[in-house]
């Protein structure tokens, strides 16, 4: 066998080296000269071609851990070896040769894979699929027929699509005892989804916080929706019945859009209903410096340290997700804001009913989903009644409160904005 790995010129390597090089100077040389329709029919023969070429590195990788090739030179494991050879991820080499292993043990879908009708994302789908079902079934050509199954329907869906109607591969291959084991299955599936949920975020010292998480998939369903409620209500609302196919298609918020639509499920949470935190509920007490209330200069900071500008802090003072503490030049707390600072619930009632929409001038969001804006902010002294209430969507309510713009109320209560010069 030969010593320099790098350099060998295998009878194996040696045919795959050939045909890629005839392929690959073959498309240099007639790369200009090639029509659309010869161009699109290689991509697809060159990916076909990736795959097979695929199949066979995995073949030898497999047969590569048999032989323990990577404990002879002192590696972990092979895959290990591997990985440091060809200066692939660790992970990533680790999770090629599970496909390996598992390929070796699955020849369908190895010969599938080297003929290039199927690629590695399919095959990891369809190999893990068949490990996964219960070895306990009363027919041992269960698993044949799965595999076979999963197979035929590769060839026409894409590796996400395999892997949903691979969870219920036993419903339809044996479906004598499938629907209950995939029942059971599900609620595995489940109970661990919940089980190791997790969630982290950190502030990124830039004014943004950013994290991950993992929700079990009802929740993130849940989450989704009501994330989409904000996020597009005017289209949803705005959506006539009788629009043809293509107009009807519900278009998908951009991200940026679904992080707006978060910030303000967040500042809608009734903090009141929420568990409580060491006695007091869940709202962020923001401690505000009353000189500087008056200007828009002022500062506020949060109970964490963390500063916020004040015209951020009036206008989360018109809603209920924070309680304004205002403190006196030597610090002393002249006054916490409690529920007088917010409109009652009868009070909104009566906003809905007279002004039924963002009172913005052109702005068409619905009541429902407005703030409860005070003309004359709270933290200045103005009063919580109807005469300096008004309904503005999130954007309009940042507006008002935003020191760039002026805004004008006009006789029918309509606002609008300029710009400050
Ligand atoms: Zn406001
Ligand atoms: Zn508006």
């Amino acid at each position: 066998m030969a010593k320099d790995s790098r350099h060998s010129a295998h009878p194996v390597c040696r045919a795959v080296a050939k045909s890629h090089k005839k392929v690959a100077t073959t498309v240099d040389a007639r790369l200009w000269s090639m029509s659309d329709d010869e161009v699109a029919e290689a991509l697809v023969e060159a990916t076909r071609l990736r795959a097979r070429v695929e199949a066979l590195e995995l073949r030898l990788a497999a047969e590569a851990d048999r032989r323990a090739v990577g404990d002879k030179v002192g590696a972990t494991d092979t895959a290990s070896w591997w990985g440091h050879e060809t200066r692939q991820d660790r992970p990533a080499a680790k999770r090629r040769m599970r496909l390996a292993e598992s390929l070796d043990r699955h020849a369908p879908t190895a010969a599938a894979l080297a003929e290039g009708a199927i690629s590695t994302d399919h095959a990891r789908v369809i190999t893990e699929c068949v490990d996964r079902l219960p070895d306990d079934l009363p027919d041992p050509t269960i698993l044949e027929r799965a595999e076979k199954h999963l197979l035929h329907e590769a060839v026409d869906l894409d590796p996400r699509s395999l892997a949903i109607l691979a969870k219920h591969v036993l419903t339809v291959v044996a479906p004598e005892i499938g629907e209950e084991r995939d029942a059971r299955a599900l609620e595995r599936e489940e109970q661990e989804a919940r089980a190791n949920a997790w969630l982290t975020m950190a502030p990124d010292g830039k004014g943004s916080y950013r994290g991950k998480f993992s929700i079990p998939t009802m929740q993130g369903a849940m989450l989704k929706k009501m994330l989409l409620a904000f996020a597009a209500p005017k289209h949803q609302a705005s959506k006539p019945a009788d629009k043809d196919q293509h107009e009807a298609v519900e278009r998908r918020p951009s991200p940026e859009r679904m992080g707006d639509a978060f910030c303000e499920l967040i500042e809608r949470l009734p903090a009141h209903k929420l568990p409580q935190l060491g006695g007091l509920n869940a709202s962020i007490i923001v401690l505000l410096d009353f000189t500087g209330l008056k200007s828009d200069v002022g500062r506020a900071v949060l109970e964490t340290g963390e500063p916020i500008s004040a015209s951020l802090a009036r206008r989360m003072a018109c809603e209920a997700g924070l309680i304004p503490a205002v403190l006196g030049s030597r610090s002393e707390l002249l006054d916490l804001g409690r529920t007088a600072r917010l409109f009652n619930g009868a009070q909104r009632l009566g906003l809905v009913v007279t002004q039924r929409v963002c009172t913005a001038v052109g702005c068409d969001w619905p009541a429902h989903l407005c703030h409860t804006h005070h003309d004359d902010s709270w933290l200045n002294g103005g009063k919580t009644d109807m005469k300096n209430a008004r309904l503005l969507c999130p954007k309009h309510h940042a507006r008002i409160h935003d020191p760039r713009f002026e805004p004008t109320i006009h006789p029918d209560n309509q606002v609008t904005f300029h710009m400050r010069t």
